[in-house]
């Protein structure tokens, strides 16, 4: 059997669990067949950093690239999904020894994704990257680094694991759902919104296990 698409994306809808402060998802039909329109046609109102989606180097550094200009390299190509669930504090003690190259594209599978997308109840003690897995990830030098939740560093360090990690060049994912996903290889495709001088873009994110005979060996 062909190896199938993998859905790692969590819905967008009114009622959904957002990062605390963000603004709300708001969905309306401004037309509806139902109403005697020629057709039905809604509006979504939401934050650029709701469930699954991007962030750009201008969330966090002034002047940086907004999200229509990033590369797609990032996004698009081999994958490996690292599950690391033992600690809600990713440290560098926990990424290094798990052969992390330059220019891979990490996810990180954490104790989130079984845990968290249960409930529109934001978690506050997810899982998380801290500054020196930040600095890590930074000095290794990877393309692309997702995780499954709304936030990739916690606390007062957020916004410097932030800085680290989009100061590098580093692409941001969150908001993956990850518990249907064993951790190993894959192909990864995640496209956010192409908005024009967006400081971040919800994407759809599908991943294709790379381990399929049929493909032969993956390196
Ligand atoms: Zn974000």
């Amino acid at each position: 059997m062909a190896t199938e698409w993998i859905d790692i994306t969590v819905p967008i809808y009114a009622g959904m669990v957002l990062w605390p402060g963000d603004p709300p998802v708001e969905i309306s039909q401004p037309m509806h067949l139902d109403r005697g329109d020629i057709c039905t046609v809604s509006r979504l109102a939401l934050g650029l950093h709701t469930g699954t989606h991007v962030d750009a180097p201008s969330h966090f550094l002034r002047g940086a690239k907004g999200v229509d200009s990033l590369s797609l390299e990032p996004m698009v190509g081999p994958a490996r999904v690292i599950e690391i669930l033992e600690t809600a504090a990713i440290g560098e003690a926990e990424l290094s020894g798990r052969g992390i190259e330059r220019g891979d594209r990490i996810l990180l599978k954490t104790s989130n994704s079984a845990r968290c997308w249960n409930s529109d109840e934001f978690v506050p003690d997810f899982a998380h990257l801290t500054l020196d897995g930040a600095a890590h990830l930074a000095g290794v030098g990877v393309r692309t680094v997702g995780i499954d939740y709304l936030s990739i560093g916690h606390g007062d360090d957020g916004p410097a694991v932030h800085r680290a990690l989009l100061g590098a060049e580093i692409l941001i994912i969150k908001g993956l759902n990850l518990s249907g996903v064993e951790p190993g290889e894959y192909d990864l495709v995640c496209l956010p919104l192409k908005i024009r001088d967006g400081d971040g873009a919800p994407a759809r994110a599908l991943l294709k296990s790379r381990d399929d005979p049929a493909r032969g060996p993956r390196r």
